[in-house]
């Protein structure tokens, strides 16, 4: 059961050694509780800027990892619901993604340099922490893919294939210079893969590719003079229909500039748009179709308030100490880039 008055209290009692980060993906009553609202990068650069002594991350399990690899000594980092997986960064296990970085290097003679999208987990990032590569997220994956690219070095883009072709996209490479490896990350042509200058994992989020081409024709039916804007992880054929795409912050600047009146079709997940609708009163936000994250979804008001009651040790998210210190580096990247 939530309590609001006990949850104040709680809250107030705590102060500044409490740090509670919501993602835009949360219940609506969930993102009312956080102190920050945000994507999975102004989350994680709100937690490696934080000095508060608790950090409680509602959100799901990459996230949570991310926080805690980026915490300084006598932080910790709760999540209320530490079994809320990502099936995108569960797509693209360590083992996996291990096996593959060893076959394309015996193929070239050479390590790929992994761009590891954010949503991978801890031990994929450290990985590719180790090796020289480097962290993205939705918003900033061109300008990493970017860098990447002129590095030198082939470039093996881990775990959303959709955010990876459309980033490439936008870069002009080549579709002959691309390859794609299987779902359980294994090089069907050899050949392919060893001339390839960058390499795709076959990952997706399917509460993203949900998003039909034909439903950008219907919500264009349904609201002539509509603007679309999908996630950069809806399919490409999604993506050529819409007007633009964009992570969240890219979403939020578009919703912003249609101005007063406009009608703005959003193909992301449906807790974010519903919310947005509400913010944005003068102007109609609509999801381009309901399609909600069941993992961000599990966790609840009742079971954020349980955890800052006595942070139980059950719903720490650790990291192993050389598991966070490569993945620092990858994410360290990333921030320097975008610095
Ligand atoms: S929306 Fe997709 S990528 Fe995000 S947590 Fe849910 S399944 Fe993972």
């Amino acid at each position: 059961m939530f309590d609001q008055t006990e949850f104040n209290n709680i809250r107030r009692k705590i102060g500044k050694d409490l740090l509670i980060l919501a993602h835009h993906y949360q219940r609506p009553d969930v993102v009312a509780l956080g102190d920050k609202i945000g994507d999975s990068l102004a989350l994680s650069r709100e937690a490696a800027e934080s000095t508060a002594k608790y950090i409680v991350f509602a959100g799901v399990r990459f996230m949570g990892e991310t926080a805690a690899a980026l915490a300084g000594p006598g932080q910790s980092v709760y999540m209320p619901e530490p079994m809320a997986g990502c099936p995108l960064a569960d797509m693209a296990p360590f083992e996996d993604v291990k096996q593959a970085f060893d076959t394309l290097t015996t193929l070239r003679g050479e390590q790929p340099l992994i761009v590891t999208y954010v949503n991978t987990n801890a031990d994929v990032k450290a990985l590719a922490g180790a090796t020289g590569g480097i962290v993205c997220t939705s918003g900033n994956a061109v300008n990493v893919l970017k860098w990447a690219m002129k590095q030198g070095r082939q470039v093996m883009f881990v775990s959303d294939q959709n955010l990876g072709t459309n980033a490439a996209r936008v870069l002009g490479i080549n579709p002959g210079e691309i390859t794609k490896l299987s779902v359980t990350g294994q090089v069907e042509n050899e050949k392919a893969a060893a001339s390839a200058r960058l390499v795709l994992w076959n990952g997706y989020c399917h509460v993203h590719t949900f998003f039909r081409p034909e439903m950008v024709a219907r919500a264009r039916e349904q609201y002539p003079g509509c603007k679309v804007i999908v996630h950069p992880e809806a399919p490409r054929e999604v993506v050529d229909l819409a007007d633009e795409w964009g992570s969240t912050a890219g979403i939020v600047k578009f919703i912003e500039q249609a101005g007063p009146g406009a009608t703005v079709v959003v193909g992301t997940e449906v807790n974010m748009v519903t919310r947005f609708a509400q913010n944005y009163k003068d102007r109609r936000v609509v999801p381009l179709a309901p399609s909600l994250c069941p993992n961000m979804w599990s966790t609840t008001r009742s079971k954020l308030l349980s955890v800052i009651r006595d942070f139980p040790e059950n719903k720490r998210i650790t990291v192993p100490a050389d598991v966070a210190r490569n993945a620092r580096q990858a994410l360290q990247r990333m921030f320097d880039i975008q610095d």
